[in-house]
Parts: structure tokens; C-alpha cells; sequence
């Protein structure tokens, strides 16, 4: 099942769109899976389960980083875990960036990063809210071994998937507007949205990269 449903979720991306796995809590198994699907992106959140399947799965797939940095940054900042990721989509503070660079700096690695967008401004979730994005890029675009390249953002959960559109075109507008301020070091290449019940109108609105999980892999056991 989950290397059709990877199958046709390829076939239904719009050219230039990027199919990422959110593989919280799936087994190597599942995952390797979804790679012979065609999958060529697996997105994580939490360190634990990367250290489960990385082992297996090594560089059959790149690796982004997905989960919430400061709960988990003395894993995420290990040597082993910087090395294996390609990219971290869930930067939101001058704080975890700085530290991310000076290790990438020993490793002699340059980490392309995304800012992750509070869109929905709601208090108890992680980004950064749109008013303080920019401000947030020009400080960051000055670490040498980091990368801006582009914006992330969840949203708020909504049953209705519609009502992300607005979240979305606003995250769409600010990747634009700092895109048009040609800050150095920093290319917006990247705009990450949508996941299983959005995807679609993420893409509508401008999205190039998808997070899905569920319906690759099926519902997750809670
Ligand atoms: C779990 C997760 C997804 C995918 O969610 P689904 O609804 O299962 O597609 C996408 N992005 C992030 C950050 C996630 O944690």
C-alpha cells in the first residue's frame, strides 16, 4: 500500500513540487517502502526515531529535519545528527540557529535551513510570527555556516482544509517579500506547506515542498 500511495501522490504533484515523508514513528521498513515508491525526502521530528531507522536507511534518502529544535537540541547539535541531516526546516530563533552554526562550523558542513512561520501567531506553537521573519533572516543571514533557503510553516489544524488557505497565501506573500529584498547569503528556494489534509491548497498557493505522512503511511497508532 505505501509504495502506491507514495506512486500516486508523485503522479499527482504539479512538476517542481518536492514530495517530502513525514515519517514520525514509522519503521525502516515502512519508510524503505515508501523509497521504492519514489520517495526521495524523509522528514523527521524527533531524534529517537531517526536513530532507529537511519541505520537502515543511511543515504537511500535525504534527511530533513522537521521536529521542534529546542526540545531536543543536545541530540539534534550530536556530530552524528548534523551530518545526517540535509536540511533543518524548523529554525525560529537567532539563539538555536547560532548554536547549529558553530557546530556545523567544526564539522565543516553549511546547513541549509528554513524559517519556520508561526502563520496562525498562536501562542503555544513553535515559529517565528510573520511580523519578526525578516528580522529574523537578516540576523541569521550573517552565520557563515548556515543557509537560508526559504520558509516552512504548519498552520493552524483545521477540519476543514480551507481554512489554511489564508496561512498560507500570507507565508506565500512574506516568502516573496524577502525573496525581493535579495538579503546575501540567503536564497528562497523553498517554501514548505501543506501536509495530508491541506497539500492541495498548499500547493495552490504556492507551496514546493509537502510534508505528508499520513497518507503515505496510513493513520498513526496514538
Ligand atoms: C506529522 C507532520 C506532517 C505530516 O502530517 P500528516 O497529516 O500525517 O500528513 C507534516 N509536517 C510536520 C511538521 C509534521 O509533524
Amino acid at each position: 500500500m505505501i509504495r502506491e500511495n507514495v506512486e500516486k501522490l508523485l503522479e499527482e504533484l504539479p512538476q517542481g513540487v518536492e514530495l517530502e515523508a513525514a515519517a514520525k514513528t514509522r519503521t525502516a521498513e515502512e519508510i524503505l517502502e515508501a523509497i521504492e515508491g519514489g520517495i526521495k525526502i524523509v522528514a523527521e521530528n524527533y531524534i529517537r526515531d531517526v536513530k532507529k531507522v537511519y541505520p537502515v536507511i543511511e543515504k537511500k534518502a535525504k534527511w530533513h529535519f522537521i521536529g521542534t529544535p529546542g526540545t531536543q537540541k543536545h541530540d539534534l547539535l550530536k556530530k552524528k545528527n548534523l551530518e545526517i541531516f540535509d536540511m533543518i526546516e524548523t529554525i525560529d530563533s537567532v539563539e538555536i540557529a547560532e548554536e547549529i552554526d558553530k557546530r556545523c562550523k567544526n564539522i565543516n558542513k553549511i546547513m541549509p535551513v528554513l524559517i519556520e512561520v508561526n502563520s496562525g501567531r498562536e501562542p503555544q506553537k513553535s515559529g517565528v510570527i510573520p511580523e519578526d521573519v525578516e528580522g529574523l533572516i537578516r540576523k541569521i543571514a550573517q552565520l557563515k555556516n548556515i543557509k537560508i533557503m526559504g520558509l516552512m510553516t504548519m498552520g493552524p489544524r483545521f477540519g476543514n482544509p480551507e481554512d489554511s488557505r489564508p496561512y498560507f497565501i500570507e507565508t506565500k506573500r512574506m516568502f516573496d517579500k524577502i525573496k525581493s529584498l535579495n538579503i546575501s547569503n540567503v536564497e528562497m528556494k523553498y517554501l514548505s506547506m501543506g501536509m495530508t489534509n491541506s497539500y492541495q491548497i498548499a500547493i495552490e498557493e504556492g507551496a514546493n515542498i509537502v510534508r505528508i505522512g499520513t497518507k503515505i503511511f496510513g493513520e498513526r497508532e496514538k
